[in-house]
C-alpha cells in the first residue's frame, strides 16, 4: 500500500489543532487554579517557587528520558500484555510523520500527574512545595510536547529548535539506542547514551516488523 508523502508545510496546515492544544489548555488552567490556591495561602515565597519549579523540570527530563528509553523502547510481545504506551510508541518510529496522534492523550497523562502529585505531596511535607514541583514537571511536559511536534510536523526555524529537532530526528532516523531525551540532552549524558557512532556498523534505526505493528 503506498502512502502519498506530504511535505511538513503541508502536514502542518492539515494538523487538527484542537487536539494538538487541548493538553496545554488542560494543563494551563490545572495550574492556574493549584497557583491561586497556594498564592490564597500565602505561605509561599518567590524563591521557595523557583527552585522547586527547577527541581520539577529536572523530574521531568529524567521521567521523560527513562519512560523512553526502559517503557517506550521494550520489545513488545506478540501477545498479552504489553507497558503503556510500548506499541504506540513503537508505531511513532514505524511512521514518524503520522497526524494521528499528536501528543501524548489526556487518559494517559492524567494518571501520571496524580501519582506523582502525590509522591511530591509526600516528600515535600505540604501540597504547596507538591504544587510548584508539579509546576515545574507540567513546564517540561509542555517542551517535550511542542519540541515532539516541531521535530516532526513544526516549522519553526529558531535555533534552539532546530538544535533539538535535529537531536530528536537522528534517534529516530539514525540509531534509536541513543538521544532518548527530547527536551534536554542531560540525561542521555549522565546515562552514555549522547554518543553518536559513526555509519558503517548495524543499522539500528528502529525497524519495526510486520507482527509487532499490528497490536493494540
Ligand atoms: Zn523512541
Ligand atoms: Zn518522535
Amino acid at each position: 500500500m503506498s502512502r502519498v508523502r506530504q511535505t511538513r508545510q503541508e502536514r502542518n496546515r492539515s494538523v487538527d489543532r484542537f487536539q494538538l492544544y487541548k493538553p496545554f489548555i488542560f494543563y494551563t488552567a490545572v495550574i492556574l487554579l493549584m497557583q491561586s490556591a497556594v498564592v490564597r495561602g500565602g505561605e509561599s515565597s518567590l524563591t521557595t517557587f523557583a527552585g522547586l519549579f527547577v527541581v520539577g523540570l529536572l523530574t521531568w527530563g529524567l521521567y521523560e528520558y527513562a519512560t523512553h528509553r526502559w517503557v517506550l523502547h521494550r520489545e513488545p510481545k506478540a501477545e498479552g500484555f504489553n507497558l503503556p504506551g510500548n506499541l504506540t510508541h513503537l508505531r511513532h518510529h514505524a511512521d514518524p510523520d503520522s497526524l494521528q496522534r499528536l501528543n501524548v492523550q489526556l487518559s494517559e497523562s492524567v494518571p501520571v500527574c496524580v501519582v506523582y502529585f502525590l509522591v511530591a505531596w509526600a516528600l515535600a511535607g505540604s501540597w504547596q512545595a507538591a504544587t510548584h514541583l508539579y509546576t515545574g514537571l507540567i513546564a517540561g511536559y509542555f517542551f517535550y510536547e511542542y519540541l515532539d511536534f516541531q521535530a516532526h510536523h513544526g516549522t519553526s526555524r529558531g535555533r534552539l529548535t532546530r538544535y533539538f529537532r535535529k537531536y530528536h530526528l537522528q534517534h529516530h532516523h539514525y540509531d534509536a539506542t541513543v538521544r532518548f531525551g527530547v527536551t534536554s540532552p542531560i540525561f542521555d549524558y549522565l546515562f552514555g547514551t549522547f554518543h553518536i557512532e559513526k555509519r558503517g556498523g548495524a543499522d539500528r534505526s528502529l525497524r519495526l516488523t510486520a507482527t509487532n505493528q499490528g497490536g493494540k
